[in-house]
């Protein structure tokens, strides 16, 4: 049966806009010693603005009769049509960054065969094309990184600035690059700060490219080793994983039965993030803009973005250790 205490903690949360699915995870958290946050949506708030666009140069003498010289307005219009299809934050910021006309007109294109690939990007056949988007690994599995040394040369200037980059093809060849600036949430270096204070160690697992990820890590202060980047869903899974299992490792048999061991929480927002939320001893899922399927998944979900709750929680947890104990 559930101790009281719990079931007033439990009452207490949801009046703060925070669902725990059981006591038992307010008790896991009082004992985290590692939590790790997703970067977008998460540390940030996943509402980027489109801020710039580079286009692939025709070639000058007529050479490369491949390359299509593409227009901003042809690329815009192909990638919105693409975007429309996927429910990623930055698919909005698209859209709400070409603006209504080409909104519109992306609408009257024929879009078949949506699909997410790998938490990397996106690809659908738009107007008969094969129109596809994503991030630099995406980009340099097709070897878009070779193909305009220059255009290159920006992206990476973009990422080491702190700008998301997403690359965009048509066709298998690259047509331009796209860039995207979020913003930080305001409560995450104080949440990032109140977390070490708690004894727990804050990292960030990131599907995003390092540089933006370097950008964050500074301004909320993180460690720079607690801090990785270009991660597929399953990379996140199997890090969460290797998490519990060192933790495990480290705790006598005695301790285990006495006190349990320390735990892993896995803080994050979007459908790349639900298996490593199912993975951890406490998924927590932010609410307001997050994914279904990581609501779902998750032990505790925020309905508030504001990552002190999980803070709040964690304090919480440790009264309700004691407490029952
Ligand atoms: P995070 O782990 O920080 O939440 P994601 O795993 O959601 O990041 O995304 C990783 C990267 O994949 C993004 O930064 C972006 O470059 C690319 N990406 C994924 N889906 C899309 C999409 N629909 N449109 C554009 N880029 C995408
Ligand atoms: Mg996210």
């Amino acid at each position: 049966s559930t101790p009281v205490v719990a079931v007033s903690a439990l009452t207490l949360c949801a009046q703060r806009g925070v669902l725990v699915k059981g006591s038992a995870h307010l008790e896991r958290l009082g004992r985290v010693e590692r939590i790790f946050m997703d970067k977008t949506g998460t540390l940030t708030r996943g509402s980027f603005a489109l801020t710039s666009i580079r286009l692939v140069r025709a070639p000058r003498n007529g050479g490369d009769a491949h390359r299509p010289a593409l227009g901003v307005g042809s690329l815009l219009r192909w990638l919105c049509a693409l975007e429309s299809r996927s429910s990623h934050p930055l698919a909005n910021t698209i859209l709400r960054g070409a603006g209504a006309a080409v909104r519109v007109a992306a609408e009257r294109c024929t879009v078949d065969d949506f699909e997410t690939i790998d938490g990397q990007g996106a690809r659908a056949t738009v107007d008969g094309k094969c129109v596809e988007v994503g991030n630099g690994d995406f980009a340099a599995e097709r070897d878009w990184d070779e193909s305009d040394v220059e255009l290159t040369k920006t992206a990476k200037r973009w990422e080491k600035e702190g700008g998301t980059v997403l690359w965009v093809g048509v066709d298998g060849i690259l047509a331009g690059v796209v860039r995207c600036d979020d913003v930080i949430r305001p409560t995450a270096a104080k949440a990032v700060a109140d977390l070490r204070k708690m004894g727990a160690t804050p990292e960030m697992i990131t599907g995003d490219n390092p540089g933006a990820a370097a950008f964050v890590r500074e301004q909320v202060g993180l460690d720079a080793t607690r801090v990785r980047a270009s991660l597929k869903p399953q990379d996140k899974l199997t890090i969460i994983g290797e998490a519990i299992k060192e933790l495990e490792n480290k705790t006598s048999k005695l301790e285990m039965r006495v006190f349990g061991r320390g735990t892993v929480a896995m803080v994050g927002d979007g459908i790349n993030d639900a298996p490593a939320l199912t993975a951890a001893d406490v998924g927590v899922a932010m609410g307001v803009a997050g994914a279904a399927a990581a609501m779902e998944t998750a032990d505790v979900a925020l309905m508030t973005n504001d990552l002190n709750r999980v803070v709040e929680l964690i304090a919480l947890g440790k009264t309700c250790v004691r407490k029952i104990r």
